[in-house]
């Protein structure tokens, strides 16, 4: 490929809240490595946390829901990746080793080279310090820096950049939803928050077949759960106007529930002391609450699985690319904010539910 930039654009965080950004020169690539032209890249759900912390995570280069065309690859690299100059892309924020047990499997989110919980400096787009070579390791740029282990997922030519950014997010859902707790055929299934890895779990659950699927949030969700039955929700409940072991007894009269995902923080376990009481035996659980105990007894008199988040499968990108591209969902209404590299910050802030209204997903188009 003829010509490229000698200079790249990229929004760094450079102190807590706040983001910078800077133009660095075009990378000297080894035959292992290339560059991809970034289309667009989504906010994360989680990000407003990194962007929010003090010492942890700074300087770093955020963004990690990263969609693009590849613009360079060395001799080795062309051997090694299944794509080709040209092909459009999304690629996960792991960068795993791709030769233990969990990378064969295609769990690169326990790879111990890529794994949040595995040491300070987990190998992952989105939380890397661009300091050292080769610098440009951050979604919210012109181009990104691929090395010979990145994690690629094609996408078809006509699919717009913004709705392929939903790749990760709406994978997480599925991930958690049907992988997790087994969300399938015949299953009554509580969703709690509507952001969009929540919205991701509730198409997840319509795509595996869930029998009924229930979704609350607050009311500053509105807009959220208003989209949410074009979806796949059945029901949707707001805990503020109706407390939701009510809300739920009202939707479900005698039945009660075969799978819960909280994808809220739910402090103090408030949700859980609910949804645990219209629980079925047998029922499976994904939890995200950290500072309460573990309900052994419920557990046990129930017979629960529970099970907690820790990203996604490469199936479940694959999976949510196949349930973007079907089209069968407007999901383009998810889409409800774009900013450029110098809004960077306003667009973390949004996804927060910050200074800005009613965002879902924000997606940064670096060109505009
Ligand atoms: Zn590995």
């Amino acid at each position: 490929m003829s010509g490229h930039p000698q200079q790249v654009r990229i929004a760094i965080k450079t102190g807590m809240q706040e983001t910078t950004v800077r133009t660095l020169p075009w990378p000297v690539l080894g035959r292992d490595e290339g560059m991809l032209r970034i289309e667009a890249c989504g906010v994360g759900g989680a990000e407003p946390e990194v962007y929010r912390a003090g010492d942890k995570w700074l300087p770093v280069a955020m963004g990690h829901q990263i969609v693009g065309t590849v613009a360079a690859m060395g001799e080795e690299a062309a051997k090694l990746w299944n794509v080709g100059l040209g092909e459009r892309v999304v690629i996960q924020e792991y960068l795993p080793c791709k030769v233990c047990n969990w990378c064969l499997q295609g769990e690169f989110r326990f790879c111990p080279q890529a794994d949040f919980f595995g040491g300070a400096n987990p190998r992952r787009y989105g939380l890397i310090d661009p300091t050292a070579a080769p610098h440009l390791v951050g979604g919210f740029a012109e181009y990104i820096h691929l090395p010979w282990n990145t994690v690629f997922h094609k996408i078809p030519q006509d699919l717009p950049a913004e709705l392929a950014t939903l790749a990760i997010p709406i994978g997480n859902g599925v991930q958690w939803v049907t992988r997790d707790v087994n969300a399938g055929p015949g299953k009554t299934v509580l969703i709690i928050g509507p952001g969009q890895q929540g919205l991701g779990a509730v198409l997840g659950a319509r795509d595996a077949g869930a029998e009924t699927i229930i979704l609350a949030g607050m009311t500053r969700d509105a807009a959220r759960l208003a989209l949410a039955p074009e979806l796949g929700a059945d029901h949707v409940l707001d805990v503020e106007k109706e407390p939701l072991i009510d809300g739920l007894r009202r939707v479900l009269g005698s039945r009660g529930l075969d799978v819960v995902v909280d994808t809220t923080g739910d402090p103090g376990g408030k949700n859980m002391d609910q949804y645990l009481e219209l629980a079925n035996y047998g029922a499976w659980l994904w939890v995200n609450c950290m500072d309460r105990g573990v309900p052994v007894r419920e557990i046990k008199r129930k017979f629960l699985t529970v099970r907690s988040g820790r990203g996604r499968s490469w199936w479940a990108v694959e999976t949510a690319l196949r349930i973007i591209t079907s089209r069968k969902f407007p999901l383009e209404k998810m889409v409800t904010h774009r900013f450029g590299l110098d809004q960077v910050d306003t667009a973390i802030k949004a996804t927060a539910g910050k200074e800005v209204e009613g965002a879902i997903h924000v997606v940064v188009d670096p060109w505009m």
